[in-house]
């Protein structure tokens, strides 16, 4: 498992909490709007003990660790990464687009995880097409289950790219996450590290994107636009 990247610092991964941010290299997805493509095939690696002994002395300053990607669930080894970072008493949040709902399960049980940030990339009936692969949406449908059960934090979310992601897309995944905690509608934003390349997919209008979160809204204890 390779942690390729991380951010020391960061205020805006961890919900109201500091936290350092690992990037995990690799992904099953092929999103065309994702904006870590040089994630996905990194030639970085970062030493493991070099991290823990890093946030072993940035105790004071940072109360917890987000991890990313990519895709962090596609490596057996995160669970015990996951454990070392719990046993150093740090609260920990995950970044997955759910396809692994067995890991899920199993950090869910063994209270090693504090928050979870799940992707949900479209209606199910066209995931494939959206992240160009062939996915088991069973396994999503799953991960979806096992987080709504779970008592732990969590936010569903959706980047909302106007050539991949309808309004009705919206209102159908709406529908399928009726009464979760959270629901965040991302919009897209182009940049130079967009999968895709440059200028090729667009962002909805904020005014749009409201008046859809007014349809939505009351499925959610929080329902908001990013
Ligand atoms: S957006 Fe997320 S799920 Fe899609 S390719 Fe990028 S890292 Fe993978």
């Amino acid at each position: 498992m390779d942690i390729c990247e991380m951010e020391k610092s960061s205020f805006i991964d961890y919900p109201n909490k500091i936290s350092t941010v690992l990037f995990i290299k690799g992904c099953n997805f092929r999103c065309p709007y994702c904006h870590n493509s040089h994630i996905l095939n990194s030639k970085e690696s970062i030493d493991e003990t070099y991290i823990l002994t890093f946030l072993e002395n940035r105790k004071k300053y940072i109360e917890a660790v987000t991890i990313t990607g990519g895709e962090p669930t596609l490596y057996n080894e995160l669970y015990t990464l996951i454990s070392k970072i719990k046993n150093k008493n740090f609260y920990v949040k995950l970044d997955t687009n759910g396809t692994n709902p067995d890991m899920l399960n199993r950090l869910v049980q063994d209270n090693l995880i504090d928050y979870i940030a799940m992707d949900i990339k479209t209606s199910f009936s066209e995931y494939n097409k959206v992240t160009n692969s062939l996915v088991d949406i069973n396994k999503i449908k799953k991960s979806i289950k096992v987080i709504k059960n779970s008592n732990i934090d969590y936010e569903f979310r959706t980047t909302v790219c106007k050539e991949l992601i309808s309004e009705y897309n919206i209102l159908d995944i709406a529908k399928h996450l009726n009464g979760s905690q959270k629901y965040i509608l991302q919009n897209f934003r182009d940049g130079d590290t967009i999968l895709g390349g440059i200028n090729k997919y667009h962002s909805y209008k904020l005014e749009k994107l409201q008046e859809i979160k007014c349809i939505i809204e009351n499925s959610f204890d929080v329902c908001i636009i990013r």
